[in-house]
């Protein structure tokens, strides 16, 4: 309560942005996922690792735009390619060298995408790679599982409700190959694809087993299944991706966020034979347009990114100072006796309000999300911005006196709200 009532009261400049955004959108809101009681925060500014509200404080970004910020905010090679693809004109109403660029720089780092294309967003990448698993087998089923997340339109109160649109869904269980046995003995010949996430991102990074991802693949090989590897998030926890790190090859992969350079950006890819059905030279072609596929901006950014940013070191090195910030943190929850962990993979990491193992959502069930909010506000008093729902997603220039800065309010936050 007395958190709360400080918040409102250092905030009035985001309250009021918020009421005046609801006169044109329902709750003011256009990204569901941003939404929290009583208003979120607006942003006016960003640069580096930093983030300023319009109230005028200054925070440490430990959010990164759901991993999609993993260049930070200001990159100077980035701005630089956006200004000279700016001055070079957009809409060019046709492809370009930028595009195919890009493309072979994606290619040549993830071994599940032989051939590729582009989107908007890691939900159209999803929903395209379905219709190529679709059109391929000429079954309609698809096998997700509870708890994930692949994009989205709609999905409600965290019922099983990956997206929105009318595809045949049966669900399994993370992390239970068992439960995707039983399906594919019940569904098999029906069933076009397994889509999976080799972590769970918005489910809470539940890093999915080794061996169960293994299972998944020998499984939908012997039912003629698609796999489909949604790297939308993790494919940050190496040059390529959780795919290339547990060396398991899935028949299509999906991805977005950060290989766009920090611009709207989806890309989606498979094997060869598979994704040739695109080519429009063939008569049986599959078409897929889409005005802004290649928006020179994206293009541009995606490629100076991972041309003039992105080294596999770099990446390694904040994959590493991700996982000892996270041991470090869960050391303070054991340290301080608190009920709560953090679960993830390298840069990635979520807090849940249980010490027990979370190998799936279901395991969440019934954990105290007022705990979580505690900690989230009492963050952001001192000075650290993660997602509501416990997420943190560290970019390149969160280096390790961030990670110091953010331990330190951590466990000072554990420390005054423990009782
Ligand atoms: N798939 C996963 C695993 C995601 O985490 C997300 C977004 O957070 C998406 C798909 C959707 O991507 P986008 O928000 O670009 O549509």
């Amino acid at each position: 309560e007395a958190t709360l009532a400080r918040y409102a009261a250092r905030n009035p400049t985001s309250a009021r942005l918020l009421d005046e955004a609801a006169t044109a959108m329902p709750g003011g809101n256009t990204r569901s996922v941003l939404f929290h009681p009583p208003f979120p925060l607006a942003m006016s500014r960003g640069e580096g690792c930093r983030l300023w509200d319009e109230d005028g404080h200054a925070y440490l970004d430990a959010l990164g735009e759901f991993t999609a910020a993993l260049y930070g905010h200001s990159n100077a090679h980035i701005r630089a390619a956006i200004a000279d693809a700016l001055s070079a004109g957009l809409n060019l109403s046709s492809h370009t060298a930028r595009e195919a660029a890009l493309a072979r720089e994606i290619q040549r780092r993830f071994p599940g995408m032989a051939l590729l294309r582009f989107a908007n967003s890691g939900t159209e990448a999803n929903l395209l790679a379905l219709a190529v698993a679709k059109a391929h087998t000429g079954r309609g089923k698809v096998v997700v599982f509870e708890g994930a997340y692949h994009g989205g339109v709609l999905t409600f109160g965290g019922g099983p409700s990956p997206m929105n649109v009318p595809h045949d869904f049966v669900f399994a269980r993370y992390n239970d190959l068992g439960s995707v046995q039983a399906l594919l003995a019940d569904h098999g010949p029906d069933v076009a694809a397994i889509l999976v996430e080799p972590m769970l991102g918005a489910g809470g990074t539940i890093p999915g087993d080794p061996a169960f991802l293994a299972g998944l693949r020998a499984l939908a090989t012997e039912h003629g299944v698609q796999l489909i590897f949604d790297e939308v998030m993790t494919s940050r926890l190496s040059f390529g991706g959780r795919q290339a790190l547990l060396d398991i090859a899935p028949d299509l992969t999906t991805a977005g966020k950060y290989l766009g350079g920090g611009l709207s950006f989806g890309v989606f890819g498979g094997r060869a034979e598979v994704m040739a059905r695109f080519d429009p030279r063939r008569p049986d072609a599959l078409a897929h347009a889409g005005t802004f596929n290649n928006n020179v901006l994206t293009m541009a950014a995606g490629l100076a990114g991972l041309t003039q940013v992105l080294t596999a070191e770099a990446l390694d090195a904040l994959n590493r100072r991700g996982d000892a910030l996270r041991e470090r943190l869960n050391a303070t929850l054991a340290d301080q006796a608190v009920d709560m962990q953090f679960t993830g993979l390298g840069s990635l990491m979520t807090l849940h309000a249980t010490a027990r193992p979370v190998r799936s959502p279901a395991d969440l069930a019934g954990t105290d999300g007022r705990a979580k909010d505690l900690v989230f506000f009492a963050l952001l008093e001192r000075g650290i911005f993660m997602a509501r729902r416990g997420m943190i997603a560290l970019s390149l220039p969160f280096g390790d006196a961030e990670c110091d800065t953010l331990a330190a309010a951590f466990e000072d936050a554990i420390r005054t709200h423990r009782d």
